[in-house]
């Protein structure tokens, strides 16, 4: 009835038909539906873990908010009041990234470089010196590395500031990637270690039998799977084949961004957040200046005001950014959950996972992700506790739904 996708890496099959947690017995590959940094960075994973692959992407792999995104890895600058388990994931995630980074330049041959020169986040007048007042305050009590800089120390590190700047917290162990460069490296690896990437081909349902997810269907054919793993970003909540009420809850924010071409004049060593805005030098020749955080549905229309007033405050924080030339202005959809945390984990339907919701950082958590929900799928066991992320926080329990689709007979799979 079913396509069966292969894989050219042989010693695969002889280890997966033995392995009773990764394919139940079967000898079809683990489906990863979305080629995003997530579906890419697991799907590289499991590979590794000497599982069948098939990543299905229905346009370039990588090139959505995945290719769109800052590239900062910034648990200690993102942390907001009350979101200590995202801190404790973002922290162990960038913990992982320098392993993460070593696998990949041994499986792709690229190396991707971790910039670790750190972000200050600075104050131009008293109103932005008492907010980043707080911030510190609060990251004292959570015991992170900070420091507290007046305007001058500020200037004295990064020149490249405002004469205005009036303070500043500095975050010595927030870092940054090349985000482009990374979902690169990730697609080469999944590869060459075997994977079967399906780009431009639509996935427009995941098919069920009674409880189980047994594929997914795409415009043209049907392809088993031993396991399904939703990754499909902002789009996740849009599949079809599963009943509504259980689909991950995600909707697109969108994000507008416009990126500078560095000159030879033009310094910035760290990553600034100001007012409304970040300034980020990249190690391509970008100067990404960022990002908007609007509720617009799937537009992914360029506006003028939020560039112009974007623009506007990165040029008060970095006032050289003024004679850059453009290079583009861009937008993307950050996968947004409920409670705009992350959904990693079992879905209530047996061997359907997903993967998806992570909403402004994606890239940081991409190897919690990727070496968490490869141990659940390989081991049934996490190395790191994903129950803050689990679906459980929105749906009915597996067996609830399992009886609900029992009922049904062969559910949605013709
Ligand atoms: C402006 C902006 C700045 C950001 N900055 C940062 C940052 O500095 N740090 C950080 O950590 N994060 C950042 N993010 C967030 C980060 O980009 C996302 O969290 C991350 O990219 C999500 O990855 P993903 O793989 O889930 O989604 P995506 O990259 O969107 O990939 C999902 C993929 O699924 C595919 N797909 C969808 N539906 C289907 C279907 N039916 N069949 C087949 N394929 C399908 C899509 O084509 C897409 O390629 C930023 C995002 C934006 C927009």
């Amino acid at each position: 009835m079913f396509a069966s996708t292969t894989t050219p890496f042989d010693d695969v099959s002889t280890h997966a038909v033995t392995d009773k947690h990764s394919d139940n017995g079967s000898r079809d590959p683990i489906v990863i539906v979305g080629g995003g940094i997530i579906g890419l960075a697991l799907g590289w994973q499991l590979l590794r873990r000497r599982k069948r692959v098939t990543i299905v992407e229905r346009d370039r792999a990588g090139r959505a908010a995945s290719w769109i995104a800052a590239g900062m890895l910034a648990p200690h600058s993102e942390v907001g009041f009350e979101e200590e388990d995202f801190l404790q994931a973002g922290l162990q995630s960038l913990k992982q990234y320098p392993r993460f980074l070593d696998e990949l330049e041994q499986d792709s041959g690229r190396k991707v470089s971790l910039d670790s020169r750190g972000t200050l986040i600075v104050a131009f007048n008293r109103d932005d010196s008492e907010r980043i007042r707080r911030l510190y305050d609060f990251r004292q009590q959570l015991g992170l590395p900070v420091e507290w800089f007046t305007g001058s120390d500020a200037i004295d590190v990064e020149p490249s500031l405002s004469a205005k700047t009036t303070g500043a917290i500095w975050l010595p162990d927030d870092s940054q990637v090349n985000n482009r460069s990374l979902v690169d490296a990730l697609k080469e690896a999944f590869a060459r270690r075997g994977g079967v990437l399906r780009e431009n081909t639509n996935v427009t349902s995941i098919l069920l039998l009674e409880d189980r997810a047994i594929g997914v269907k795409t415009n043209d054919e049907l392809l088993s799977a031993s396991r399904v793993v939703l990754a499909a970003g902002c789009w996740s909540g849009q599949i079809g084949g599963v009943p509504t009420e259980i689909l991950p809850p995600v909707r697109p924010v969108k994000g507008q961004l416009v990126s500078l071409c560095m000159d030879s004049e033009f310094k910035l060593a760290h990553v600034i957040r100001a007012p409304d805005v970040y300034i980020i030098p990249k190690d391509d020749g970008r100067v990404i200046v960022g990002a908007t955080q609007e509720e617009m549905g799937f537009d992914t229309t360029p506006t003028a005001g939020p560039v112009m007033r974007m623009l506007e405050r990165g040029w008060e924080a970095v006032p050289s950014i003024y004679d850059l030339a453009i290079d583009a202005i861009e937008v993307g959809l950050r996968p947004g959950s409920r409670d705009n945390a992350p959904i990693i984990g079992a879905s209530p339907i047996e061997n359907l996972y997903y993967a998806t919701g992570h909403f402004r950082h994606g890239i940081l958590l991409a190897p919690l992700t990727a070496y968490a929900l490869t141990d659940l799928i390989v081991e049934g066991v996490t190395s790191y506790d994903l129950k803050p992320f689990a679906t459980s926080r929105f749906f009915a329990t597996k067996k609830t739904v399992g009886k609900r689709l029992a009922r049904q007979d062969q559910w949605n799979c013709s």
